[in-house]
């Protein structure tokens, strides 16, 4: 196997392109070395690690940027995205254990478009945008449009995300993310529900958005349920409704985590606990 550890995003790109599908890019080899272990060995293997210049979380006027290489450790310990961004500090504060965040990207998860991955959902309320690098040039696209099937992205085989681009919610946005894991933070997520909910000052919803994870091929937003709160004052019998829509909307499959009518269940009930306590504040 050829090792590369390039010092530029422009290296990086060209021996992706150079060697293809036969190659792989190493973020915190978290997911990678498990894949390298268990799946299949690329004839070379790009570390990422020295292009220091895509670890960074950046206030801008418009957003806040990401680098690629950014920890899940580093967001779950920075101040802003846990006073303003608290849909992302909740799934990178649930994230498997301190050793792993340590090691683990945003980036990485990112790329690996697991439909479990545990910073998609909440990113998707975000209405985050990926920046990303192909020997084609460079793109910004929402994630919704980044992810096109499990382990599939628009970063195509030789691709390399340089960060993402996050909107600052509105003021007030209130940001939750609750996963249903058997085992706990440790385990891989049965469903991840997130949702990031506006209100106008007299409690009536200005915008809710809802995402969800581990329940299709991609990570997806609720848009029905979502419609169905636009504009309305939220009570008990209004979350029902929407917690039902969720689960009819998400498409979950069966298999040896859990049966595809078992996560339409956990939907419902994540999404119904989600909106009570952004509802509630707490
Ligand atoms: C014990 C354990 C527990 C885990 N728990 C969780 C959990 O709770 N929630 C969760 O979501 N995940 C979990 N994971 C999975 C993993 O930690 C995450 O997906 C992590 O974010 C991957 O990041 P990484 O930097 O380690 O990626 P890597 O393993 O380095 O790479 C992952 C994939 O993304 C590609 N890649 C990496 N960076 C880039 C980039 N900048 N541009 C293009 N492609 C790139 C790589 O080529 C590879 O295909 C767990 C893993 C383990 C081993």
């Amino acid at each position: 196997m050829e090792y590369f550890s390039p010092t530029s995003v422009e290296d990086a790109v060209s021996i992706l392109h150079k060697y293809g599908e036969r190659s792989r890019l190493i973020a915190g080899g978290t997911d990678l070395m498990v894949d390298m272990r268990f799946k299949d060995q690329p004839d070379c293997l790009v570390n990422i690690n020295r292009l220091s210049n895509l670890s960074f979380i950046k206030p801008d006027e418009d957003c806040l940027r990401i680098g690629a290489l950014t920890t899940i450790r580093e967001l779950e310990a920075n101040h802003l995205i846990k006073t303003r961004f608290r849909v992302l500090w909740n799934a990178a504060h649930q994230f498997a254990s301190l050793q792993i965040r340590n090691a683990a990207t945003i980036g990485g998860n990112i790329a690996r478009a697991s439909p479990a991955g545990e910073t998609l959902a909440p990113l998707l309320t975000l209405e985050a945008k990926a920046r990303f690098v192909t020997a084609d040039g460079e793109q910004l696209l929402p994630l919704e449009r980044f992810f096109l099937g499990p382990g599939r992205t628009a970063l195509g085989a030789g691709g390399l995300l340089t960060g993402i681009e996050v909107p600052y919610p509105d003021d007030g946005a209130r940001g939750v993310y609750l996963k249903h894991a058997v085992r706990g933070p440790m385990d891989i997520v049965v469903v991840g529900v997130a949702t990031t909910i506006t209100f106008d000052g007299r409690s009536a919803v200005n915008e809710a958005r809802i995402g969800l994870a581990a329940v299709g091929p991609t990570p997806m937003r609720a848009r029905g349920s979502e419609q169905l709160l636009q504009g309305k004052h939220l009570d008990l019998p209004l979350i029902e409704e929407a917690a039902r829509g969720a689960a009819e909307e998400a498409k979950p499959i069966s298999d040896h985590r859990a049966s595809a009518e078992y996560r339409r269940w956990i939907v419902e009930s994540l999404t119904r606990r989600a909106l009570t306590q952004a509802w509630q504040n707490v």
